[in-house]
């Protein structure tokens, strides 16, 4: 099994996940935005029994996604870096390519697309939806 490190900025706080990502999306969504003070959010999908946090506790900030079910953002209470945002609905973890020592995924899709700033900028060789594909829920 293929073992991917991150952490957050200072260092405070560990990770890791297994395995490749059941998807890797660029997401334009508002709270992506306010989340990364940019366009979108690089989130690489990580089933929960496959990811670990190591060292540290997060906080944790929690809304209500789509679905109605929470979406909880962990990020670093000293230097702020958002790590991944637990995805109850679908028992997954949204994980932070950025946050990765070594990220070496790219882009399968661009999601909630119609909530981007008229500056954003998408990938022009994926698949691009106004907010999640079909079938996918939310
Ligand atoms: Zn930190
Ligand atoms: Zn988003």
């Amino acid at each position: 099994m293929e073992k991917h490190i991150g952490s957050c900025r200072c260092g405070d706080i560990e990770f890791y996940f297994y395995n490749d990502p059941i998807n890797s999306i660029f997401c334009y969504c508002k709270e992506c935005q306010a989340l990364t003070g940019s366009d979108k959010w690089f989130g690489l999908w990580v089933p929960k029994d496959k990811f670990k946090f190591t060292k540290g506790t997060p906080s944790t900030y929690t809304r209500a996604g789509d679905s109605g079910k929470g979406v909880n953002y962990k990020f670093c209470a000293t230097c702020s870096s958002a790590l991944c945002a637990e995805v109850t609905a679908g028992n997954f973890y949204s994980v932070s390519a950025t946050s990765l020592k070594n990220n070496k995924f790219n882009p399968k899709m661009s999601i909630y697309a119609s909530s981007a700033p008229s500056w954003a900028i998408f990938p022009t060789d994926v698949p691009k939806f106004d907010t999640l594909p079909p079938g996918m829920g939310g």
